[in-house]
């Protein structure tokens, strides 16, 4: 798996270098945790009040949106997710194997998401340098195997409508997509539906692919993700659904 993932980090582009280690093999630092430990509220509100005192310098004020701290952290989550999730896909025409249940997080000092775990050596057929064992093909599998949990997840604990995350995981897998351009034909295809482009696969009737306005100056959101309800957290400017814009 280890070298599995060297090759997808190799294929990220500069300009999402970023992010390239967002998905590493092994069982991670102190910070680690299955993800599906989170489901236990006492896990998660502990991992949110950390993420809460980084965003507010120190003590989290009583009246913070817990649903807008729960969107912005979703999206340190879901950057950390995309870039390796998605080069894997069109560059190279393969899934990760991310499944939600076997997948941990770890977590940086200020309680961002950092990086995402991977057993580095799971079983079945098929496994080796490229494997990919457990995975369901393209960003559909990524969708049912993940996305959708990770969804439910943080909804069942803040209470945030689902809409909310698929948007903020929209706007991440089209941006990264849009920095990767060109690369395995079919993939690209896929991509390109789940993200509600046309095309037409499974994935195109789901959340996902339904949570952005096309326009010729660039997609945008359908639903708030509440972020700036935060103190001293910038707008998501043109990606904003109340901002004019001239391609509305
Ligand atoms: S900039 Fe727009 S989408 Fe972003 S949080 Fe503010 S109102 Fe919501």
């Amino acid at each position: 798996m280890t070298a599995a993932l060297a090759e997808v980090a190799a294929r990220v582009p500069d300009s999402l270098a970023a992010y390239r280690g967002g998905v590493a093999a092994g069982p991670g630092g102190p910070g680690a945790r299955p993800l599906a430990a989170l489901r236990d509220p006492a896990v998660f509100d502990a991992t949110l009040a950390t993420f809460g005192r980084g965003i507010c310098g120190g003590t989290v004020p009583a009246a913070i949106d817990r649903r807008a701290l729960v969107s912005y952290w979703s999206q340190f989550y879901l950057a950390a997710l995309a870039t390796p999730a998605l080069t894997a896909l069109v560059r190279l025409g393969r899934p990760l194997p991310l499944g939600f249940e076997r997948t941990s997080l770890e977590l940086d000092a200020a309680g961002r998401p950092a990086r995402l775990l991977v057993d580095p050596e799971p079983a079945g057929p098929g496994c080796g340098r490229a494997c990919t064992a457990g995975a369901r093909p393209g960003l559909a599998g990524l969708v049912e195997d993940h996305l959708r949990p990770f969804v439910e997840l943080c909804c069942a604990q803040c209470g945030l409508a689902p809409r909310v995350i698929w948007g903020n995981a929209a706007v991440i897998l089209d941006y990264v997509a849009g920095e990767l351009g060109d690369g395995d034909a079919p993939a690209c295809s896929e991509v390109a539906a789940c993200l509600g482009r046309p095309g037409g696969s499974a994935c195109a009737r789901t959340p996902l692919a339904q949570a952005l306005f096309p326009g010729t100056a660039g997609c945008r959101r359908r639903t708030c993700c509440l972020r700036s309800r935060l103190p001293g957290i910038p707008s998501c400017g043109a990606l904003c659904p109340l901002e004019p814009r001239a391609d509305a």
